[in-house]
């Protein structure tokens, strides 16, 4: 087993994240296999056959030239958004100083959400430019501020849609639900406490406040857990606070894409029966069979609705745009709740079917992301039941081709973006 000495002083945050993911043992041996794929992948040549490595002789096996960013300046290299038309592209700026409560993040992936999509072309009517996207994001930690006591340099962690809350309100102090504070700071197109826009994802590095820094559990894939960031806590909370998730119950999921093939997945981890009800009637082979849905409706089929009616305790809503709500609540029983999480274009809202509500008593609820203590529960149970992200790994300049494909539904289920393999500082 070759042994690699660790760092001494972290300069290079990248070979320190892929140094990281080795898993090096106390005496710094890695596993002479492992450290020989990941040269094969992220770096170039061939790992030495001697015994013992400096980390700068590990670090010079990863020795790339910087991505190409002709725009901006700064120590960090991002893929942005310059308006609402044009494809992203790289751009350089520059990430704060360590403060305190802040953990520095060497991003190793994150995840492309439709959310992204929505802000880059503006459809939410409140994106401001550049907007650099992204807020599945996990990586390494490489630095912690002098105050910071939840994470460590070397720990596996992810960052979600928020970055920071007031923490002295109702919703930060009871309820655990940072996402309902007037003054939470979004990951990106936001605000942060001293004015200055904050920059997400699709990005070398970040600095977060400790508080919104997660745990990723050893065992989930730094890839694979990613989208669970969004995608996961977003279908996770919503079949928590709803009761959708006692055995027994039959709930459907609209919308198989990112945040709905989680949700199955939850379900099914939870004893509940759960109905796919899509649009696409290629996606049912794999619904049925690799995330274990226990039955699968074409939405546009008129047959199957009908023949489904009045069968469901419940709704979880995943759909990116607008579509039929009163048609989807004729699938449930009465004095049942559909719970809508997909937020379409603000110029396409979704109806909501008054007469459906009133005659069959039936509620529409709704539910963003999740609390940062729900977001860790949701974590942590993954890696218990091995629920994971089933994701597409690209590299950053496959961005505006994904985004593409996520439009056009043609993704199984999450574009992932291997940022330690494509951008380069
Ligand atoms: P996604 O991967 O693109 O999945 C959306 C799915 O919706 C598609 O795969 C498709 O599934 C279905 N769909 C698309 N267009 C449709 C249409 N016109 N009519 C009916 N069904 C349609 O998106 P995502 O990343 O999962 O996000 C889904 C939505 O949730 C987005 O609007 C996103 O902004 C929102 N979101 C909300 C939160 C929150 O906190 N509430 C958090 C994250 C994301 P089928 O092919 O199976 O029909
Ligand atoms: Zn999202």
């Amino acid at each position: 087993m070759p042994r690699i000495r660790s760092p001494t002083q972290i300069k290079d945050g990248r070979a320190f994240a892929l140094y990281t993911q080795l898993s090096p043992r106390p005496d710094g041996s890695v596993p002479k296999e492992a450290l020989d794929q990941l040269v094969a992948k992220y770096g170039k040549g061939s790992a030495p056959g001697g015994e013992e490595l400096s980390f700068e002789d590990f670090a010079a096996l990863f020795k790339q030239p910087s991505t190409q960013a002709t725009e901006g300046e700064g120590d960090c290299i991002g893929w942005a958004a310059f308006d609402a038309k044009s494809p992203l592209r790289p751009w350089r700026f520059t990430r704060r100083a360590t403060r305190p409560n802040d953990v520095r993040i060497q991003i190793t992936h994150a995840g492309i959400c439709h959310s992204d999509i929505h802000q880059v072309k503006n459809e939410w009517g409140n994106s401001t430019y550049p907007m650099v996207p992204g807020h599945e994001i996990v990586g390494i930690v490489t630095e912690v501020g002098s105050d910071v006591t939840k994470h460590k340099v070397g720990d596996r962690v992810g960052v979600g849609c928020m970055v920071n809350s007031c923490q002295n309100c109702d919703a930060c102090l009871v309820l655990k639900d940072e996402q309902f504070c007037p003054k939470q700071v979004g990951t990106y197109n936001s605000k942060d406490v001293d004015g200055s826009p904050t920059y997400g994802g699709y990005s070398t590095h970040v600095l977060v406040d400790e508080k919104f820094v997660l745990r990723v559990p050893d065992s989930i894939p730094l890839e694979r857990a990613a989208p669970l960031l969004c995608a996961g806590i977003t279908t996770y909370s919503p079949i928590k606070h709803y009761g959708f998730d006692k055995p027994g119950q039959s709930i459907g999921v609209v919308g198989l894409g990112g945040l709905g093939h989680m949700a199955v997945q939850f379900l099914k981890a939870m004893g509940v029966h759960t109905t796919v009800i899509s649009t696409s009637p290629r996606k049912k082979e794999e619904a049925l069979k690799v995330l274990k849905a226990d039955n699968f409706i074409v939405s546009k089929d008129e047959q199957q609705m009908k023949a489904a009616a009045g069968t469901l305790d419940g709704i979880l809503d995943c759909v990116s745009a607008k579509h039929d709500i009163g048609a989807l609540m004729g699938l449930m029983k009465a004095d049942k709740t559909i719970v809508l999480v997909g937020l379409p274009p603000v110029d396409q809202p979704n109806i909501l079917p008054g007469l459906q509500c009133i005659f069959r008593r039936q509620r529409v609820g709704g539910s963003i992301i999740g609390g940062i203590r729900e977001t860790q529960e949701m974590l942590d149970f993954c890696a218990e039941t091995g629920v994971h992200c089933l994701s597409e790994i690209v590299q950053a300049d496959y961005m505006n081709e994904a985004y593409e494909r996520v439009i056009k539904g043609d993704v199984r289920y999450r574009f992932v973006i291997d940022i330690q393999g494509s951008l380069i500082a």
